[in-house]
């Protein structure tokens, strides 16, 4: 008996039900699911309840995956079974209906995710369906790298240096299903919604390796433009990587780690495997500070500072441009996140927490783990934070990192004539400034970051 008849007596029918790993390529449910079953049904099941807090731009970026995802699977006989309500009754319902066997999963780190996933699991145990969990989104699942005494370490550099030696093995290419079982059509699904406009990032794999491929010949000068937002120096990889269109191991297999740009690319998504360790061990990240005294902090209820921030109006011009350029756009450049989240919880006072709800509503890349993670490293009130102390100074961030401002014209249309030694002090301009309309700051830095380290010191040796 040849291989292929041997997997195709191993088992039946099985639904892969795809969330955020909408990809073929390197997609272990999915190899898993064609090696040891006959027939295969993708699945993705569209929660309207998900779909709006997705925000507009995640919403536009999944419709033009999905839509790839179908194409995919429509090209190797099947197609990708769309199907409307709440995952916790559709998927048994399915797996009932089409008499499967296992329904194959890429495990998620998001509580809410690990919540319902439970509830699955125990419908489908009462139906007698396997429910046969994969890790796909990491380069290492949570629990692979641990510190001597077994535990993750909650200090990034030391989790850095063990993430690199573990072994993490190759990505596997599509194991082409056709050979090994066959990927159905059996109807009964919903049309994907249309998009209202294109999404922030080309779509599905196809896209996500297109943009791979692009980066190849420019990651070696990550290192050195990485910083500076009006330089398109980062990978953008972090939709693909968000909805699971690129697998980070196939990041890691093309690009390598035989350069300082390279090896830098993979520190970063070591940083993203640990917030997603993080989250697996806390997954409360999003609403309480991982060093809880930090929840005492007398936050400012200023609704109005919270506007100008969410509108881009502070008056500081790189502030004022990442946050319109999130407005626009759904991303905003890695640098210039640090900078107006960081105005938002030290120069505000203002409690992370809204600032990273806000992010997430609007990042094409947002996802708890990540963003909350991200917030609480800003706000110093997570694990290996920025020390509470170190509060930036926008305006000298601003020149350094965006020196003739070519970054905040482009976002900031009122500041796009201004003479270039005040873009980023348009308040000194005076009368040369004239009467654009670009508001004057909202706070005062210097004073604001004295008040930020009385709140702070109050609270910092509380159950320390
Ligand atoms: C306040 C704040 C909120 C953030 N929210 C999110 C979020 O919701 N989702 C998200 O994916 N990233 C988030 N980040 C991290 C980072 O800003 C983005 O991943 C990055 O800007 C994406 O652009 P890129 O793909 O060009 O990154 P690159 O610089 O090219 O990095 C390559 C990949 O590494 C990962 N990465 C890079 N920086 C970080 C980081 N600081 N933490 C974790 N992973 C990282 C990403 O997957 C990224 O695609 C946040 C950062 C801050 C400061």
């Amino acid at each position: 008996m040849t291989h292929n008849e041997l997997v195709k007596h191993i088992d039946t029918r099985a639904i892969v039900w795809f969330r955020r790993d909408l990809r073929l390529d390197d997609n272990p449910a999915w190899e898993a699911a064609v090696t040891t079953h006959r027939e295969i049904v993708p699945l993705f099941v569209l929660d309207s309840r998900l779909m709006a807090a997705a925000g507009v731009f995640r919403r536009r970026q999944i419709l033009a995956d999905l839509a790839a995802l179908d194409a995919r699977c429509r090209s190797i006989g099947g197609r990708l079974h769309l199907v409307e309500g709440d995952a916790t009754t559709v998927v048994p319902a399915m797996a009932a209906r089409l008499g499967a066997t296992a329904v194959h999963v890429n495990l998620d780190v998001s509580p809410l995710a690990r919540q319902r996933d439970r509830v699955v699991a125990d419908r489908l145990a009462e139906r007698d369906v396997r429910w046969d969990a994969h890790w796909g989104g990491l380069v290492h699942p949570p629990g692979a790298v641990r510190t001597a005494k077994g535990s993750l370490s909650q200090v990034f550099t030391p989790f850095w240096k063990t993430w690199r030696t573990v072994p993490h093995g190759l990505p596997h290419a599509d194991p082409v299903p056709s050979q090994l079982a066959e990927v159905l059509d059996v109807g009964d699904c919903v049309a994907l919604p249309a998009a209202d406009a294109p999404p922030p990032f080309a779509g599905g794999e196809h896209g996500a390796h297109e943009r791979l491929r692009a980066i190849d010949a420019t990651v070696d000068d990550y290192p050195a433009t990485r910083d500076l937002p009006a330089i398109d120096g980062t990978t953008q990889l972090s939709a693909a990587l968000r909805f699971g269109t690129l697998s980070p191991r196939r990041v890691i297999s093309v690009l390598g780690t035989h350069t300082q740009g390279r090896e830098a690319v993979a520190r970063q998504l070591a940083w993203r495997d640990w917030y997603a360790h993080i989250t697996w061990q806390h997954p409360t990240i999003a609403s309480n500070a991982l060093r809880p005294q930090y929840d005492a902090i007398a936050w400012n209820q200023d609704d109005a500072g919270f506007d100008a921030w969410c509108q881009g109006r502070t008056g500081f011009p790189i502030v004022d441009a990442g946050m319109r350029q999130l407005a626009h756009t759904g991303w905003m450049h890695n640098r210039v996140r640090m900078i107006a989240a960081s105005f938002l919880v030290k120069d505000l006072l203002i409690d992370w927490r809204r600032g990273e709800r806000w992010f997430r509503t609007l990042l094409v890349d947002g996802e708890v783990s990540q963003n909350a993670g991200n917030w609480q490293w800003v706000a110093g009130t997570g694990p290996d934070a920025a020390p509470y102390f170190r509060i930036f100074n926008p305006t000298s961030q601003g020149k350094k990192f965006d020196p003739d401002g070519a970054y905040i014209t482009r976002w900031v249309p009122e500041l796009a004539h201004i003479d270039t030694r005040f873009v980023h002090e348009p308040w000194l301009a005076g009368s040369l400034f004239g009467a654009a309309d670009y508001p004057a700051p909202i706070v005062d830095h210097a004073a604001a970051r004295a008040r930020c380290l009385d709140a702070y010191s109050i609270v910092r040796d509380i159950a320390r």
